[in-house]
């Protein structure tokens, strides 16, 4: 029995070879079991410690009222305050978040942030209510989660389909809720805020960059010249975005991005900065002038170096695995590639830079916020740029040096760095009382 399967019926829970929580902690206890890591570290990392579930009525415009169901899952806390995003989208699930606050607590470990991992998401489709409805729902969830989340305690961020606008939201209606004498500090309860409210500098662009200043750092080793080479995108929202634009001041070659809306393709190249204006203005990147419409399965065939799937999780199956004729793929999404899809592009020897390590940007940024927020600072941007540049570069050369010592894929490499720090840190602190 794999050691997964045994440590679930140790905990009493039902395993699915198909359910993403289920894939994610496998991968974790694989790693853990490859460093021959202590079984309590392994039950520890197999339960998320706490997961919270609200439901909430909110006031609609023609005066009826909704019921939205709202989560957060606080996975693990021992190197510090639980962090991580919270998602807005129809199809959030208890299971979805607890995989993604399991990444979460592997992420902040590799970059040596002192944050625990934790997740949170509401189930609603935010295009599909009006600005003032969002509003209300984001107000009425963070008073639902109360005291459960806090600047010293649990410190959401955005993440798919919430935005800087719904963090000052969720900051002002938290200060509002506190005692008087909790108030100073207390927008430090989310980070990715606007600037104008206890935001950084740099913070928006943060995993995109991240993702830059990683692929600087790998792929030199892995003979791509990123001045150079081709690559495609799934998603152009934040992340993909991003990503795009700062690897066009690169002089690299957008081929393909495909999106919600459909897939374009330009053979001489995808202008990044154009197509970021036209998104912003038609809300996806169907009708692009600067490109040729192409078929999802026509996208997934496209020849680049690098594959850059940036939207949302377990898109690239073994089906659409098959289809890639790329060398790297580089994962800006929480666990874009299913573990099918993996196997079978291992096999075909491509490389596959983690999750973990890859879309660390956001977080890290997220970190020096929360430390601007409570020295009461504003750090200027290239300040920013160049500390996210050194966790970043360290990252990715302690997964490298991993990836050697234990002659394993990256992925594994980058689970294990996690691992070990954390099982350090277990064994320094104890359990008390
Ligand atoms: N949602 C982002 C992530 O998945 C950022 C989390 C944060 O900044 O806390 O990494």
């Amino acid at each position: 029995m794999s050691i997964t399967k045994s440590v679930f019926e140790e905990l009493d829970m039902s395993y699915d070879d198909d359910n993403i929580y289920f894939q994610i902690i496998s991968a974790v206890l694989d790693s853990a079991e490859r460093l021959d890591l202590p079984h309590r570290l392994k039950l520890m990392m197999a339960q998320p410690k706490n997961e919270i579930i609200v439901h909430f009525p909110v006031r609609m415009d023609d005066g009826s009222f909704s019921l939205f169901k709202g989560y957060r899952v606080q996975h693990n806390n021992v190197l510090g305050p639980y962090k991580g995003g919270i998602r807005y989208h129809e199809g959030v699930t208890l299971d979805h978040v607890k995989a993604l606050s399991a990444l979460m607590t592997m992420k902040t470990a590799l970059v040596r942030l002192p944050f625990g991992g934790a997740k949170g998401g509401v189930k609603v489709d935010p295009r599909g209510i009006s600005p003032d409805e969002l509003m209300r729902m984001t107000r009425r969830f963070i008073s639902a989660l109360g005291t459960n989340i806090g600047p010293d305690y649990d410190i959401p961020a955005p993440d798919v389909g919430t935005n800087a606008q719904i963090m000052a939201w969720m900051a002002d209606t938290y200060v509002n809720i506190s005692e008087p004498g909790k108030r100073l500090g207390g927008a430090g309860v989310v980070t990715g805020k606007p600037i104008e409210y206890g935001g950084s500098h740099g913070r928006e662009k943060a995993t995109g960059q991240g993702v830059v200043y990683v692929l600087e750092e790998l792929l030199p080793d892995l003979g791509i010249d990123i001045n150079r080479m081709s690559y495609s995108l799934i998603g152009f929202g934040n992340v993909g975005s991003w990503t795009g634009r700062l690897l066009h001041d690169h002089g690299a070659t957008l081929k393909a991005v495909m999106d919600h809306t459909g897939a374009v393709f330009n053979a001489k190249g995808i202008n990044a900065l154009s197509l970021n204006a036209h998104v912003a203005e038609q809300g996806g990147v169907a009708g692009f002038s600067g490109a040729e419409p192409i078929t999802e399965s026509e996208f997934y065939a496209v020849e680049v170096d690098v594959f850059i799937p940036a939207a949302l999780e377990q898109m690239v199956t073994e089906e659409k695995a098959r289809l890639l004729r790329c060398r790297v793929l580089a994962e800006a999404a929480n666990a874009p590639v299913t573990p099918s899809g993996e196997r079978y592009l291992v096999e075909q020897g491509v490389s596959i830079l983690p999750a973990i390590l890859c879309s660390a940007g956001g977080v890290t940024v997220s970190y020096f916020e929360w430390k601007q927020n409570r020295q009461a600072e504003l750090w200027d941007p290239e300040v920013v740029d160049q500390q996210l540049r050194k966790q970043m570069v360290a990252a990715a050369r302690r997964v490298n040096e991993t990836a050697r010592l234990l002659d394993c894929a990256l992925r594994t490499a980058a689970y294990c760095a996690a691992l070990d720090y954390i099982n350090k840190v277990y064994n320094l602190r104890g359990i008390f009382p």
